[in-house]
């Protein structure tokens, strides 16, 4: 592996219950520096409800200061055999030091997966030299749903 490559010090991550699915969140923090940065990690986590869900999620994100580019992208793999079909989307939004919105929030990986498949998505930013001078946090919600509330309109 690139030598380059550095993991991410995964600041918050929590997990939530919603009436039509599940979310999950992780933030971290990006610093501010004038070297080009590249920066990856993957986690797994699961989703327990009548129709529970295994995934794994990767991101990796790459900062390169003289062309004023940031670039992330995002895997987001199936891992569990289940028949259901579930809907995902995945938010990425850049927060400022006072956890404000600094770019507005995009998503990736959107649509329907089966067990087994994965999606993956990109977010570029040609412009965004005012991004890379300062602190940032990167926040990804990852939105997994279709799962428990189907089944309980079914029966
Ligand atoms: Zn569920």
């Amino acid at each position: 592996m690139d030598s380059d490559v550095k993991v991410f010090h995964i600041v918050f991550r929590d997990q939530k219950e919603n009436p039509d699915g599940h979310e999950v969140n992780y933030s971290f923090t990006v610093h501010r520096s004038d070297a080009a940065e590249m920066r990856s990690f993957s986690l797994d986590f699961d989703t327990t409800c009548a129709a529970p869900s295994s995934w794994s999620f990767g991101f990796s994100y790459e900062k390169v200061p003289e062309t004023g580019k940031i670039s992330c992208s995002v895997t987001l793999s199936r891992k569990d055999s289940g028949e259901h079909i579930l809907d995902v989307f995945a938010l990425v939004t850049f927060l400022d030091v006072n956890g404000r919105v600094a770019r507005s929030s995009e998503s990736v990986c959107s649509g329907r997966i089966a067990a087994g498949d994965v999606k993956e998505g990109c977010i570029s930013d040609n412009d965004a030299a005012d991004l890379i001078n300062q602190r940032l946090a990167v926040r990804i919600s990852i939105n997994i749903s279709n799962c428990h509330r189907s089944i309980i309109r079914v029966l």
